[in-house]
């Protein structure tokens, strides 16, 4: 039953085992398949944010040029029936409650700059069409045509930033000035583009670069200062890049989006996110740059933690599979002991009832022997009897002959007698109700008297029987007649089971609290398998042939139960066709 137990255990240890490796499988797997998923989310993620920023950068300029600009279209219709000097003041008022704005001047129907507000930008008296100079080297305009232009189409134009006199960039915006259908002149108003990039461009800290170029890839911003103002951006770059290209024709046709490119002759990868600046006729885009690796290094983070989650929960898994087997083996042990104590108890019991199955068995025998026995021992006297009466009743019987009739009546009814008396008292010893009236008594005597008892069988049989008792032996407090039956009892034995000629011996010997007394013949003696018997009643050791008649196997469970009655004992050594010894212990 153990044995099955250990068993079912591995099997289930391995199963256990089996579902540990199967999810922390399942988990690495899946673990490997969303990294990729991982790695573009977080790679769109970081790229629509770096557009949104772009976005609201360039948004915002957007719509703070074309407030400015608004702003002096209305100054210049507030203006168009204006003397000079209010001229002049309503140029004061907007450059004070507007800002960003560098200068605002006023040409004159001729092109000559007649009024102006700050007085120390303005360039008073500058008449274009003297000084004319080549403002926009791509497609030739002059400052004339600029001029010309917005008073024939009667509209505001922006012009690309260029460099100042005195110094930086500014984006020229032109706007006529009309009273009804009659040209008064224009309103020049200069706008820096660090004012611009002040307030807008600067505020990043890396990994953001900023970079603002027009739509003839200029530079106007770069917050990493590589590229000058008004550098021509394809320029500063590896002019094969196919990637940068295909980024600045979007930047340059406004478009928005997002791409990447190369720096530093390919080593360094770039993402970048453009948005453009819609202002009149200008076209810039606002690019946020970062380096690729910000992504990886983000990506990586979410790795980091993507694998202590996955580590932890490897831990967790292996942790609780440990747990369960300990768990179960631990109560599949205690289980195992459980089943070990209640087998044993089982096999205990099981012996318990072997042991009472043989006593019942061994009763059960000795009372069909008892039955047997009694039986054969009462028929044998009692068949005597009726034989020996039957022949008394015949008048022609002998007197001599009668004479013998009469004792064989005698001495069967003598057989009888002592197997009733033997009956009787071996149940009375066995409820425990045999009264011993008990007194001092010298041993001398009792053996004495024991030995004159059986003296005249001895004789007939010749044996030799002599008796070595000590003077001085102390006196024993004993019934003195159910003594001399032991005696008695156990000198018929030696008498029985030892040969013609043989020799008995009685000794005795004192010790400081009891004294033994040895009963020796040199006859028979016992077998070593049935010593252990001949105290139980009904038991005789011999075969059929050394079956003593009138012996029911009584002698000596009666003799043992008067010993153990006065607090003694009786035990036997014996060797087979030696002799037997049999040994009395009187306490004293
Ligand atoms: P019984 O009354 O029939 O003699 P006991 O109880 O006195 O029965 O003896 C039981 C058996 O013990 C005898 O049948 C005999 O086999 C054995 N026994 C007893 N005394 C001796 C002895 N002195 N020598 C050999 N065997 C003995």
């Amino acid at each position: 039953m153990i044995e099955r137990f250990a068993p079912r255990n591995t099997k289930l240890n391995l199963l256990i085992l089996i579902i540990c490796f199967l999810s922390i499988t399942i988990i690495v797997f899946l673990a490997i398949k969303s990294n990729d998923d991982i790695q573009n989310i977080v790679q769109k993620q970081f790229s629509e944010r770096q557009l949104l920023l772009s976005k609201q950068i360039s948004s915002g300029m957007s719509e703070f040029l074309n407030e400015k600009t608004t702003l002096i279209e209305v100054t210049a219709l507030h203006i168009s029936d204006a003397s000079p000097d209010e001229i002049s003041t309503e140029f004061r008022n907007v450059y004070n409650k507007t800002s960003g704005i560098y200068v605002f001047e006023y040409l004159n129907e001729s092109g000559v700059v007649t009024i102006g507000y700050p007085m120390e930008n303005t360039p008073f008296g500058y008449d274009i069409y003297k000084f004319d100079r080549v403002e926009d080297n791509e497609t030739e305009r002059t400052l004339i045509d600029t001029f010309e232009w917005v008073r024939d189409n009667r509209k505001t134009t922006i012009t690309r930033p260029v460099r100042l006199l005195e110094g930086g960039l500014g984006a020229f915006i032109w706007t006529p000035v009309y009273k009804g259908d009659e040209f008064k002149g224009e309103i020049l108003a200069i706008i820096t583009i660090s004012e611009i990039s002040d307030k807008f461009l600067k505020n990043y800290d890396p990994p953001w670069d900023i970079h603002m170029i027009n739509d003839r890839g200029e530079m106007l911003y770069d917050s990493s200062y590589i590229y000058n103002y008004g550098e021509k951006h394809p320029d500063a770059l590896n002019s094969t890049d196919i990637l940068m290209q295909s980024i600045l024709k979007n930047q340059t046709t406004g478009k928005e989006g997002i791409g990447y490119y190369f720096e530093n002759g390919g080593h360094e990868k770039k993402l970048i996110a453009y948005s453009p600046v819609i202002w009149y006729n200008q076209n810039w885009s606002v690019a946020v740059i970062s380096p690729a690796s910000e992504v990886n290094a983000l990506i990586n983070s979410v790795y980091i933690k993507q694998s202590l989650f996955i580590g932890m929960a490897v831990g967790l898994i292996i942790l609780g599979s440990f747990s369960i087997i300990l768990l179960l083996s631990r109560w599949s042990k205690s289980l195992e002991l459980e089943v070990a104590k209640k087998t044993g108890e089982l096999n205990k019991s099981n012996r318990l009832l072997k042991d009472a199955n043989t006593k019942l068995n061994e009763l059960d025998k000795l009372k069909s022997d008892f039955i047997s026995m009694v039986s054969h021992e009462l028929r044998t006297p009692l068949t005597a009897m009726k034989v020996s009466s039957e022949l008394l009743l015949e008048d022609d019987s002998k007197p001599a002959s009668r004479k013998e009739l009469v004792q064989i009546l005698i001495r069967n009814n003598d057989r009888l007698i002592r197997l009733v008396n033997n009956l009787l008292d071996i149940s009375v010893i066995e409820s425990g109700k045999l009264e011993y009236n008990k007194e001092m008594v010298d041993l001398h005597d009792i053996i004495d008297t024991a030995v004159g008892t059986i003296k005249s069988q001895y004789e007939k049989k010749r044996l030799n029987i002599r008796t070595d008792i000590p003077e001085a032996l102390s006196n024993i407090n004993v019934d003195k007649d159910r003594i001399n039956q032991v005696f008695v009892n156990l000198l018929s034995n030696a008498l029985k089971f030892t040969q013609e000629g043989g020799n008995v011996e009685i000794r005795a010997s004192e010790f400081e609290k009891y004294i033994e007394v040895y009963v020796k013949d040199n006859g028979i003696g016992i077998p070593p398998d049935k010593i252990d018997k001949i105290f139980n009643k009904f038991y005789w050791a011999g075969n059929n042939s050394t079956h003593q008649p009138g012996s029911a196997g009584l002698g000596l469970a009666i003799t043992r139960g008067i010993m153990e009655g006065h607090g003694g004992s009786i035990r036997v050594e014996s060797t087979p066709s030696k002799g037997s010894v049999f040994i009395l212990t009187f306490s004293k």
